[in-house]
């Protein structure tokens, strides 16, 4: 399908394991500060702004804006030219943390900054899936 990258299935570590079943189950997992509140992209086990070791799991709404974009035109890699035209964006959460994602089911031409996108799921068949990002209904 043109627009959409091909979907690898990641290699788990001990900090990400969770959050990668959790896409299995269409679930946005992020890693909250239980001492600062702060939410933590990527998933890790310690706060980067305080550096405390006590996080847990939370799931995030799957809503965002799209901080910033670009649209791809020209790739030699397989897989990857033939999806071009695609949208690779930043897409700032709700919850604040902003992703480096693919912008999926719509044209390249209609993505904009600041367009409200929610998460979409891409099944990489081995327990996992990929996060992207789609228009969201208005
Ligand atoms: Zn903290």
């Amino acid at each position: 399908m043109s627009g959409v990258l091909p979907t690898p299935a990641p290699v788990p570590t001990p900090e990400s394991e969770e959050f990668w079943a959790a896409t299995a189950q269409g679930k946005l997992l992020l890693r909250r500060c239980d001492d600062c509140q702060t939410p933590i992209w990527y998933p890790r086990g310690f706060c980067p702004v305080c550096g405390s070791f006590r996080t847990s799991w939370s799931e995030a709404s799957g809503r965002g804006v799209v901080y910033t974009f670009t649209v791809v035109h020209r790739s030699g890699v397989p897989g990857y030219r033939e999806a071009l035209p695609y949208v690779v964006a930043y897409v700032e959460l709700e919850e604040g943390p902003r992703l480096l994602t693919n912008i999926v089911e719509c044209e390249p031409d209609d993505v904009e900054v600041g367009m409200a996108v929610r998460v979409v799921f891409f099944d990489t068949g081995k327990g996992s899936a990929l996060y992207r990002f789609a228009p969201a209904p208005s």
